[in-house]
């Protein structure tokens, strides 16, 4: 373009009539800001979000100690401890995921060969002191007791669609 056009364009301001004309479209469009936390988007039942550890029915621990979990993880996030108990079945002392490292990858979950460990829909923690984000073994069984329903629903749901 010529230096002269140019010089013309600048004088009626045109740039700055395509930016409002873009503006103006939008401000008559309908929104797509959601106001978070008062309105959430919709999520899969896939979401890879805080762990649990699962138990069946009668309250026993589903995880058997196998460790392909840790050794999976690739953030070097998970630690194990085990030993075997009275009646020769083997389950975890320990058991323990820093989120400081976890990349949320869901590699663990996917590992696990009894549907222990679980990266359930919940999102919404934070940690303010040490610590806060190292999930034990005890955070990690009580999380899964609160969100059980939702994680059989989900996998319910899932099997439907195999
Ligand atoms: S989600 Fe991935 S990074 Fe996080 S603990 Fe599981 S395997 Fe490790
Ligand atoms: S959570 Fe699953 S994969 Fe990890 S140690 Fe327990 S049984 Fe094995």
């Amino acid at each position: 373009m010529s230096a002269v056009a140019e010089y013309f364009k600048s004088l009626t301001l045109w740039e700055l009539l395509k930016g409002m004309r873009l503006t103006g479209r939008y401000l008559f469009d309908r929104k797509v800001t959601v106001q978070y936390p008062e309105e959430k988007t919709p999520q899969s039942a896939r979401f890879r979000g805080l762990h649990a550890l699962r138990r069946y029915p009668n309250g026993e621990e589903r995880c058997i100690a196998c460790k392909l979990c840790e050794a999976v993880c690739p953030a070097l996030a998970i630690t194990i401890d085990s030993e075997p108990r009275d009646d020769g079945t083997r389950r975890t002392t320990a058991y323990q995921i820093d989120l400081t490292k976890c990349i949320f990858c869901g590699f663990c979950e996917e590992s696990c060969p009894v549907d222990s460990i679980v990266e359930t829909r919940f999102f919404e923690y934070h940690g303010e002191n040490r610590g806060d984000l190292l999930m034990t073994k005890d955070k990690l069984l009580a999380h899964g007791d609160r969100m059980e329903a939702q994680i059989a629903a989900d996998r319910a749901a899932e099997a439907r669609y195999r």
